[in-house]
């Protein structure tokens, strides 16, 4: 409890109030590449479509899509509308910035094309697997917390080569299908906490988007990390945020383990006292 805010200035973790017992992570961006996976294969797809547009703003075509602008992604993790929505929306957007009308067929042939090069790009980080072995090791449990929908969860994870370790290591995954909303709602960081069977004051989150993550799992009662992995723009605004929250935004999962273990190495209140049963 007394790691949150502390005086000891930021930290790479905020740890839960009430010790370490359960390490509830995102899936895209923390676990898996997905955002140079989108930026990929929208240059690939908006290539493909447009290719009479402007050949600088086609290069940018997947960061377009992967920022969102129109927020088409939040509205669809607030229940708004559907995943296939979704996808429709953004693609329109992208069209409409280069200037194209998008046409009939369009959409499915931007998912196909996509689809694609997204599967060929997409990587696990290569500090995940370890960071889920550690945690068992440690006597802490796991389990996945997303906004992306089941399906493409579970696609995702296959191409990424998580599969198997998701299912051996973790107590599983809660997604925007499971009930119907996503983060930044407390009853979703809930969900994952009870499918760890664990008190969210005993369960720490870990995500890269410090709104619906990091400040969300902080107001849903759990202790919180912000992963920002390397190449990833940290914003000014959302530096000094999270210094208010005393959080440095950590580099690696590896980094937050690290933390974590340290601010439990001190506990006497149950810390470990579980760990390594096998
Ligand atoms: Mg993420």
């Amino acid at each position: 409890m007394s790691a949150r805010g502390g005086a000891a200035g930021p930290v790479r973790v905020l740890p839960p109030p009430d010790g370490v017992r359960g390490v509830l992570l995102d899936v895209d961006d923390t676990l898996i590449g997905t955002r140079a996976a989108m930026v990929r294969a929208g240059r690939d797809a908006g290539r493909e479509l447009w290719p009479h547009a402007d050949a600088g703003l086609v290069d940018r075509a997947g960061e377009r899509y992967r920022e969102d602008p129109g927020g088409h992604f939040r509205a669809y993790t607030r229940g708004e509308h559907d995943f296939e929505e979704m996808r429709a929306r953004r693609v329109r957007d992208v069209a409409r910035w280069l200037g194209q009308e998008p046409g009939e067929g369009d959409l499915d042939r931007w998912t196909t094309s996509f689809d694609r090069a997204f599967d060929e790009a997409l990587e696990v980080f290569d500090d995940v697997l370890e960071a889920l072995r550690t945690c068992r090791r440690l006597g802490w449990r796991t389990a996945l917390l997303t906004n992306s929908s089941a399906d493409y969860t579970r696609r995702k994870l296959e191409l990424a080569g998580l599969t198997r370790a998701v299912a051996e290591l973790t107590a599983g995954v809660v997604t925007k299908d499971t009930l119907g909303i996503g983060k930044p709602e407390p009853s979703v960081f809930h969900e994952g906490c009870r499918l760890m069977d664990l008190p969210p004051g005993q369960v720490v989150y870990v995500g890269d988007e410090l709104d619906v993550d990091t400040c969300g799992a902080l107001a849903a009662g759990l202790g919180a990390a912000w992963l920002r992995r390397p190449g990833y723009a940290r914003e000014e605004a959302h530096l000094e945020h999270a210094a208010s929250h005393g959080l440095h935004p950590a580099g690696t999962l590896t980094e937050v383990i690290e933390a974590l273990a340290a601010t439990g190495a001190g506990d006497d209140d149950g810390f470990g006292s579980d760990a390594v049963s096998g």
